[in-house]
């Protein structure tokens, strides 16, 4: 049984042939797949989405890279939302300084709001850190108990460890998979297994193997193996741990 923690099922991408898709995923031990919000107007067709399914679960928030969508009533509209809905978490927030365009300062309020919403609500939260893993971990820090995972994770074998002790889990998915990648797997070698979420964030960031492509939640057998020949150990306990690791950290019942 697999887990994949970051995954945007709602996307248009999957509008053609979405119960293939999530056939496919079950058919791979995929069993549970979160499914992390990008904009207020989306929020009601991934409540949709997730409804259509079992071991679909919703996370809503406001993504860093979708600012232009973004009012600031939209953080009282998340608080209420929230409230209603019982998500498994908070997200996808975050801060994106790689994209051109996206004003910081706005990004920083959005977030913060955010990470104040997931502390009080006692929920994970889902962050997207690029270019900004450092003023991430800064920012997590003032939040003494707030839990969550740093997706896609993309900064040194040192930030990895600060996140672990701020209670932080990170996730990793087709990035790894590339030969050129060694500073992940340096990551991978040696870090806690405890602290690894496996995720596709399909229909983005496709594997070596489908560059170009779609992608999809069935190939998160692909992370579990190159997360396997990393460790030297099995993909069964690969699969083990980061399903313990997901289902703890997203309060999913294993069912
Ligand atoms: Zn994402």
């Amino acid at each position: 049984m697999l887990v994949d923690s970051h995954c945007h099922l709602d996307a248009p991408e999957f509008d053609p042939d979405r119960d293939a898709v999530v056939a496919r995923a079950r058919q791979a031990g995929i069993a549970h797949q979160v499914v992390p919000a990008t904009h207020a107007e989306a929020w009601p067709k991934l409540r949709a989405v997730c409804a259509a399914a079992p071991g679909l679960h919703a996370s809503y928030g406001l993504h860093p890279t979708f600012l232009a969508h973004h009012r600031p009533a939209h953080l009282d509209a998340l608080a209420e939302w929230v409230a209603r809905e019982r998500p498994v978490a908070i997200g996808e927030c975050g801060l994106d300084h790689f994209v051109d365009g996206l004003d910081a300062d706005a990004q920083l309020q959005y977030f913060e709001g955010q990470l104040r919403l997931a502390h009080a609500q006692d929920l994970p939260v889902i962050v997207h850190a690029r270019r900004a893993v450092e003023q991430t971990i800064g920012l997590l820090r003032r939040f003494d108990g707030l839990r969550g995972v740093v997706h896609s994770f993309s900064g040194s074998p040192e930030q990895a460890a600060q996140l672990w002790k701020l209670g932080f889990l990170i996730g990793l998915g087709g990035p790894l998979t590339f030969d050129r990648a060694k500073r992940l797997h340096r990551v991978v070698e040696g870090m806690p297994l405890e602290q690894l979420l496996l995720e596709t964030d399909a229909p983005d960031q496709p594997d070596a193997d489908h560059r170009g492509q779609r992608n999809e939640p069935a190939r998160l057998t692909r992370i579990r193996d190159v997360v396997a020949a990393l460790r030297g150990i099995t993909p069964d306990a690969v699969a083990a741990q980061t399903t313990r690791n997901a289902l703890s950290l997203f309060r999913i019942a294993a069912a």
